[in-house]
């Protein structure tokens, strides 16, 4: 794609090129909104080639709203699955949280929804115009007086204006490159599978998150399309445990013993091949997010813990901002700047609110997690209200 110079604010840009590196959500949805403002891209990732990884992810209704404004909306909405309530109950079977997200999509244009990561990125990569270089593992970066020079570690190299590190949570271009990050463990591990099946229209409907006895202990399930479904658990305990399949299945079976026989069913339909695992961490928010001309978008520069599902959420939020400031500022650090300022207190928000409610689920003890659910129960509807309204009315 070759972009001619254009004309912004009465001033006259030459055209502009950026390297991304990742081609994970945030840096797809980057490339797709970079192409919609005219700006120039390639695309770089480490992994050797296109596989269909991950498990299921909730986009919340800030990233449908971006998704819509980019012209995908559409697409995703058609490949997923629209829960028309989200709830949080106790593991005996008590609501301790009900969002309705027909309500949210009625006030705020849309709502969240469910699907498979891979499916989400088949469409991100169906609207990106350029193909991803597969393969293309970033190793450093050359600053010149007009640009980049990034390296990568198969020997080749690439050139342009700016370049944007949407390479994850451990990403190397902010640790080398822009701030250094202090990674935090939530204390909880987490094992997640797609499961080949259908949950009752019902289930379907009403898209639960259970919470145990404490030790952050959760299960949830939902469907994500057709005939999978998509399944989490959460457990306090030391980073870097070890488990084969089979024994992570019996640990969640045993932990899951007094949840709803529907959830044991669920447990019962996993194989080992199906499990992810990972320890669940963030890292402590960062103060600067670019660096003459280098900037991070997405986990790299704001990883949060999964509580609020808003992860992924963000990023798309931070793609579609980062490409309006290229487009309208006239200088990268001007755009880079405007960019941080108005992203960063709304993200350190959410990675703060993540947190706290990570830490919450690992209370111990009934007394506690009775405290726990009895406090969650009566959060007042106006507090949820403010928290909708901040999370999912994009007012830009
Ligand atoms: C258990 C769990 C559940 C979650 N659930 C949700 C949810 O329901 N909703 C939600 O919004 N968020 C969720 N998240 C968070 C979400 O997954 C992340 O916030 C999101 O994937 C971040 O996207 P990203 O593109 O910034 O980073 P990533 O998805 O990590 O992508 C980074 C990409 O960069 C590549 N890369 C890394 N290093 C290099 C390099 N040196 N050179 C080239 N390429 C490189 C990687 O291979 C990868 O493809 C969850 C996270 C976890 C752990």
């Amino acid at each position: 794609m070759k972009t001619g110079a254009y004309l912004c604010g009465g001033i006259m840009h030459p055209p502009m090129k950026a390297i991304i590196i990742g081609a994970g959500i945030g840096g797809l949805t980057t490339a797709i909104a970079l192409q919609q403002q005219g700006i120039d891209y390639d695309i770089y990732e480490a992994a050797p080639e296109c596989r269909a990884v991950g498990a299921g992810i909730m986009l919340g209704g800030n990233a449908m709203t971006v998704y819509e404004r980019l012209g995908v909306g559409e697409a995703i909405r058609r490949v997923s699955i629209f829960p028309e309530n989200i709830f949080v109950s106790n593991y005996k079977g008590k609501v301790l949280q009900q969002v309705s997200n027909a309500y949210i999509r009625q006030r705020y244009g849309q709502g969240a929804h469910l699907l498979h990561r891979a499916t989400l990125q088949q469409e991100l990569l169906q609207a990106a115009q350029q193909p991803v270089r597969w393969g293309k593992r970033f190793e450093r970066l050359e600053h010149h007086p007009h640009g980049v020079v990034a390296y990568f570690e198969d020997g080749s190299t690439a050139t342009a204006d700016l370049l944007i590190g949407a390479d994850g949570i451990r990403s190397t271009v902010r640790e080398k490159y822009v701030a250094p990050a202090t990674y935090r463990y939530s204390g909880q591990t987490c094992w997640r599978a797609i499961i080949p099946m259908t949950l009752t229209p019902e289930e379907q409907k009403n898209a639960t998150e259970v919470w145990g006895n404490g030790n952050g202990l959760r299960a949830s399930y939902m469907q994500v399309d057709g005939d999978r479904v998509y399944f989490w658990f959460t457990k306090k305990m030391p980073a870097g445990q070890a488990f084969t399949g089979e024994a992570a299945i019996a640990f969640m079976k045993k932990e899951l013993a007094h949840f709803s026989e529907r959830t044991q069913e669920v447990v019962a339909a996993i194989t080992p091949d199906m499990l992810l695992h990972a320890d669940l961490y963030d890292f402590k928010p960062i103060d600067a997010w670019y660096k003459d001309k280098v900037v991070l978008l997405g986990d790299a520069c704001h990883a949060t813990t999964p509580n609020l599902g808003q992860g992924a959420s963000q990023a798309i939020e931070d793609a579609l901002m980062l490409a309006r400031c290229l487009k309208q500022e006239k200088t990268i650090t001007d755009a880079f700047k405007k960019y941080q300022d108005s992203r960063m207190a709304r993200v350190h928000k959410v990675v703060g609110m993540s947190w706290r409610l990570a830490q919450v689920t690992n209370w111990k003890g009934a007394l506690a997690t009775g405290l726990r659910d009895m406090i969650v129960r009566m959060i007042p509807h106006r507090i949820t209200q403010q928290q909708m309204e901040f999370l999912y009315h994009l007012k830009w």
